[in-house]
This record gives C-alpha cells, structure tokens and sequence, in this order.
C-alpha cells in the first residue's frame, strides 16, 4: 500500500460537545473528519490525556457528538493548525472550557517558555499566600466535587432525537430503540 499524501486542501476545523447540549469542550482540525472520529473514539478508551479522561467523566464516547465546524482549504499543516488556535481562542474568549492542553500552532517549547517564569513565581507565592486555603481546599475537592457531579447528573438533558433524558442516563438511552430509529433515520 502507498502512502497517500495528505491533501490540506480537505482542510477543516470541528467541534466536540456534549450530546443534548451545547457544552462545546474541543475544537480541532484535521483533513478527513471520519477518520479523525475514529481515533478519537479509540483513544476515548484508552488515553489519558486530558480531552479523554474529560470524555470518560461524563459518559463515555457515546455522551458526545463530533461536528465540522467549517472548511479551511490551505496548504500545510502549520495553516491548518494557526486556523485551529485561532478558533480556539475564540471559544475561549466567549466563555468555552476547553479539556484541550494546549493551543494549537505554538510549540511546546514555546509554549513553556512563554509560561515558565511567570507561573514558577506564581505558583510560588500561590502556595505561600494560600497554605491553609490548600490544605482546607485538597481535603474539601473530592467531597464538594462528587456533590456537584451528582447534581449534574441528575439534570435532564434533551436528547438529539428529541426525548428528554437525565444525564446519567445518556448512555442508556443511546440503546433504546426510539433513540437508535431517530440514528437510522439520519443516514
Ligand atoms: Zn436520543
């Protein structure tokens, strides 16, 4: 089998959120979205980072929905990766949480660098100003942290086909046969 070389011409960027609502926590670029889903849907089972631990804590692969965003034509990888952090940053200054580590089109190293001095002194006198805070706030994180999920699973969320489900309750009702005849009658 040949390589096939990569056509950034099919360029485009994508959203992940929440199925049922419009929780948008992941925004991408890649040149054949099927098979981009595909790794990602691989990954959600496996991967530790950041963007799939976030996917396993609200259900799983199934709680989630992949969509093209726009096209962006261009010609290399750097292009399609400025077009992603461009985007990016643009959900975040609206308010998005995104589970993603970094911003796309800058380095690592300089992303560290960038970042290095500031947050060396920061989490420094962090720590200092706030120790008791930490202390009170590690014991408190698990406790206030499993109440709030709690809530949040109890939420009723409105489902793509149409029905009302808790949230807790996605992954069920993704096998149910109404569910399953509204995906039938999508393709
Ligand atoms: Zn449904």
């Amino acid at each position: 089998m040949s390589q096939t070389k990569v056509n950034y011409q099919n360029g485009l960027i994508y959203t992940m959120r929440e199925r049922g609502t419009q929780n948008i926590f992941y925004v991408g670029s890649t040149t054949c979205l099927r098979k981009r889903r595909n790794k990602h849907k691989y990954s959600s089972k496996t991967d530790n980072r950041r963007i799939y631990t976030y996917i396993r804590s609200i259900g799983g692969w199934e709680c989630i929905i992949i969509e093209e965003l726009h096209k962006f034509p261009c010609n290399n990888k750097q292009e399609l990766c400025l077009e992603e952090g461009r985007v990016q940053k643009e959900y975040i200054a609206k308010g998005y949480i995104l589970e993603c580590g970094n911003i796309a089109g800058r380095t690592t190293k300089e992303y560290k660098q960038d970042n290095k001095e500031y947050y060396s002194n920061y989490m420094k006198k962090y720590s200092e100003d706030n120790k008791e805070k930490l202390k009170e706030y590690k014991s408190n994180y698990y406790n206030n942290n499993k109440e709030r999920l709690n809530e949040r699973n109890k939420e009723r969320v409105l489902c793509d086909c149409g029905t009302e489900v808790r949230r807790n309750g996605i992954p069920r009702h993704i096998r149910t046969i109404k569910h399953q005849k509204w995906v039938e009658s999508q393709n």
